[in-house]
Parts: structure tokens; sequence; C-alpha cells
């Protein structure tokens, strides 16, 4: 029960917690539909059904909603899960552009972004504007792409027919709403969650929860939908009936309410057999690849498990027995143990497990290079940064990568990838900065965002290098960039406005007067985006 209270307090969850508030009556109750309607006052049309909910303006209300994810300490910008789940998403998209389940007017104007939640429930969702959510429990449970692919097929199924804006006209024709006071609630709710999480408990909260979920029909649907994506996207067929069975299975084994998916899920014994059904003759689970088990239990690790958890995966590796175990059993249970003891702070021991892990999954070049990153990752927290550089001697591509927000995905089916890419980039742009060689490090960093502009975990690293070159005007710039990217535009100005007053005291040469003439351009767009914000809240309101 107190998992689930401090579940819906996390804006991870609010917007659609607050879709459902607003319509149940948490707003309208407060503007009674028979009273002058709001509406002609106005000048906004009452919400008739999705038509009204623009793309557009569920861009820009995910864009909002977003900039509170990114500020939620919840929040974990991890390169290597990143840019996993970026992957699966844009195989997918790749995969519903090819089967015409995907109208260009999202494909271009959505975000189309996975964020990752630090928590250990298993939870999944989509929100406005072609945002996910994507907690580390759901990733820490999966054994193969193709499980993870079928959840996030479903949620991309829910976007891509439109089902908020089509929950929010539904619920509206029954109670009369502004389209404003909607999301009014949805702004409200995702800015102060403590005060929807009070609402909810004031009263109808059953009545909420029901509510919160889409219709049965929208869950067939984006089955179906999300179902054609999987397998135009080339996953195994048999990933969607595979993933909700290890989703029943794990709910039973752990006894506990860590399940807001399957809550929200309830069909799960008749899907299950729906889809099974669907796909004939394909039976069984999808082989689980090398990559995925070792990216399954990075999120369990990260997960914050707790201590006593994680002293349990460190010394599993002492196990009796442990040798006889097959080698992809012994190579997860290694990677695991490596990832718990660096929590741990025995960097040593740590680094044992890695370099024993490496042999064990040499021959599958994804999961070797997944090996070959926990090394860099440690050996850089361990201060040795020579080391990283010798680990990952390869430049980063800006064209071979998967970086959050970028197209051009590697399908499914794609030959297993070596080059380096965004993770390799951040960890040797460290190293190479405690190596003192950060014009290198600035280098690369810069390339990458020539291709990635709105790519904020680079741009934050850039920062820091600029930071310790003492080059103060370009480390508040990378930095305002960084908070742009994020969508806090206020703090983006912030930082603008300290560059720009650095600027004035400290005149400086011709590269400093380039710089401080794109800060002036960026503050002016930055403003301007601002202005626009607010004026379309105010319309909202
Ligand atoms: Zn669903």
């Amino acid at each position: 029960m107190k998992k689930t209270a401090s579940a819906l307090a996390l804006p991870w969850q609010a917007a659609l917690i607050s879709v459902a508030l607003a319509a149940s009556g948490g707003l309208a109750g407060a503007q009674p539909a028979q009273t002058s309607p709001p509406t002609a006052q106005r000048g906004l049309p009452s919400l008739g059904d999705a038509g009204e909910m623009t793309p557009l303006l569920e861009r820009k209300l995910g864009d909002v909603i977003i900039g509170d994810f990114y500020r939620d300490p919840d929040y974990l910008d991890d390169p290597v899960l990143s840019e996993y789940v970026n992957g699966i998403m844009r195989a997918l998209l790749a995969g519903a552009r090819a089967g015409g389940d995907l109208p260009p007017e999202l494909d271009e104007g959505y975000a189309w972004q996975v964020l990752i939640g630090r928590d250990s429930a298993i939870n999944a969702f989509s929100l406005p504007g072609g945002y996910f959510g994507l907690y580390t429990g759901m990733i820490g449970i999966v054994n193969s792409r193709d499980e993870l692919a079928a959840v996030m097929a479903h949620e991309l199924g829910h976007v891509t027919q439109r089902h908020v804006a089509r929950m929010i006209g539904q619920q509206s024709r029954q109670a009369p709403l502004l389209l404003g006071a909607l999301l009014a609630g949805i702004i409200a709710a995702t800015r102060n969650p403590a005060a929807g999480a009070a609402m909810l408990v004031g009263g109808q909260a059953a009545g909420i929860q029901q509510q919160l979920n889409y219709s049965r029909d929208m869950e067939r649907e984006a089955d179906r939908i999300g179902y054609d994506i999987d397998t135009q996207a080339g996953f195994a067929p048999n990933g969607f009936a595979a993933m909700f069975e290890a989703m029943q299975k794990a709910q039973r084994l752990t006894d506990s309410d860590d399940w807001p998916y399957l809550r929200s899920h309830p069909l799960t014994v008749q899907r299950i057999a729906d889809m099974r059904q669907r796909q004939g003759v394909a039976n069984g689970s999808p082989a689980s690849d090398p990559q995925t088990l070792l990216i399954a239990a990075r999120a369990r690790v990260l997960s914050r498990p707790g201590v006593d958890t994680l002293r349990q995966w460190a010394y599993a590796p002492q196990s009796p027995g442990f040798a006889q175990q097959p080698a992809l059993q012994r190579a997860t249970a290694l990677y695991t143990a490596a990832m718990a003891q660096a929590q741990l702070h025995d960097l040593a021991r740590a680094q044992r497990n890695a370099a024993d892990l490496a042999p064990l999954v040499a021959d599958d070049p994804r999961a070797a290079r997944q090996a070959r990153l926990l090394q860099a990752d440690l050996a850089l927290q361990a201060g040795q940064p020579q080391r990283v550089l010798a680990l990952l001697p390869e430049a980063p591509q800006g064209a071979a990568d998967d970086p959050p927000g970028k197209a051009n995905p590697p399908g499914p089916a794609d030959r297993p990838r070596s080059q380096a890419g965004r993770p390799e980039l951040l960890l040797r742009a460290q190293a190479l900065l405690a190596t003192g060689d950060a014009a290198q490090a600035a280098s690369s960093l810069q390339s990458w965002l020539a291709d990635h502009p709105r790519d904020a975990g680079v741009w934050q690293q850039l920062a820091a290098v600029w930071a310790a070159q003492g080059q103060t005007l370009r480390n508040l710039r990378a930095e305002g960039q960084a908070r742009l990217a994020q969508m806090d535009l206020q703090g983006a100005i912030d930082r603008f406005r300290a560059a720009q007053d650095y600027s004035r005291q400290h005149p400086g040469g011709s590269a400093d007067l380039i710089e401080a003439s794109i800060i002036d351009t960026r503050m002016r767009e930055t403003q301007a985006a601002l202005r626009q914000q607010k004026k379309d809240e105010e319309q909202w309101k």
C-alpha cells in the first residue's frame, strides 16, 4: 500500500493520473458545467473528441511534462541503458513506418524518446507527444530484446492510435470539460505531485484508479497495432506472449505490489491466449540473448535493491557449484556481482569479476562490448583513465550510434555492431579529461553534438570539460544547452544570462566574441520559447 501511494506521487505517473483526476471531478467539480459555460468565456472549444487535441498540442504538453521528469531524482541518465532502450524504440519506429502505422504528422512532430526511471516497479507507459517512460524494474525482468520490444510496441500502439487524446475526448463527453482545465490539471499534478496524491487520497481513489486505465478496446487496439509494428520491425513474434507470461510468473514469485503494469493491463490471461492463437505455432519464448541478460542485470542493480541484496549478488560467484553453471548464467552473475560491488565501493573485487566475465561472452560481439564498457567504467571509477583509453581505443562515430532522440536505428536483425557509440564517447571523454587531454575530450564531444544537438548528457559532459579548463563562458553556454535539451527553459535562460554577464565583465578575444554571439542568439530563442509556453499555459487555464 505504501508503495502504491508513493508510486502515485511520482510525476512518472502523474500525467495519466491527472487526466483521470480532471475528468472525474477534481477540476470539473470546481467548475460545474451547468453554470455559465466557461467555454464561451475563454473562447476555447469544449472538448468533443481527439481531433481537438492536435498532435502539436500533445507535443507541447509532453514537453512541459517531460521537463519535470528530467528533474525527478528518480530519472536515471545511464548511457548504457538509454542506448539499449532507445535503440529498440527506433527499430520499432522503423517497423511502424514501413508498415504504414506511423502517420507522418506524428513521425515528424513527436519526440520519440524513452526516459528511464530508477524504480523496481514493473512499469512502462507512454506520455503525450511521443515520450515514453520505462522503469528499471521492467528492464530487469527481460531475457531478450524481443520481450522488451513487445512492451514498448504495445505502448507505441497507444501513441500511434492517439489514445491519450481519445481518452480525454471520451471522458469529456461524459462530463463536458474545457481542454484547458484538463491540461492545467496535468501540469499542476506534474508540477506538484504531492498535491495530486493528496487529492487522490481525499476520496475517489477507486474511481480514479479505474479511469487511469485505457479502455479495454484501446488495450486490444494497442495489442493489435503493437503486434504488427513489432513483427514488421523484425522482432520475434512470440516476444509478446512471452513477456506477459514472464510478468505473471515473476508476480507470483515476488508477491509484492510492484506491478503497476499488470494492474493497468488486467486482461493478461485472455490477451496471452489471443496472442498465442494469433501467432499459431510460435509458442515458447524467444531465445534469450547474452547482451540483454547483462542489460537486465544492470537495470536490477541500478534499481536500488538495498544493501543486503547487493551483498548477496556481490558474493554469488563465490558460492559452491558456481563453476558448474552454464557460461551465460555465470556471465550474468559476474556482471551483476561487479555492478553490485561497485555500488558497495569494492572496486578491486568488481574489476576482478569484470575480468572473469570478459572471456565468457567473447564470442558475442554485443555482449563482449557490454563487458568492455563495464571494465572501462570500473577503471574510470578506480582512477585508471589510461586503462579506459586502452579498453576503448575507438573514437565514436556520430553516424553509428543509438543516442536518444535520433532516427536511423539498427534493426533487430542487423549485424552485431562493435562500433563505438555514446557510452564509449562519454567514458573516453572523462578519461581524456583525467589524463589532461581536455582538448581532445572537447573536440570529440563537440563533433557528437554537431549531429545530436539535443543530447543533454553530452552537453553536460562538455560543460565539465570546459569547467576543468577554466573556460567559464563556454562552460555556462554548455550548461544552458543541457538545460534546454531537458526542457528546463528557465534554467537555460539563467545560465545564458550568467554567461552574458560574465562576457561583459571579461571581454576576451575573437573566439569569445563568437561564443558570446551564439549565447545571445540562444538566449533570444529560449526567451521566445518560454514566452510561448507561458502563453499556451495561460490559455489552458
Ligand atoms: Zn496498454
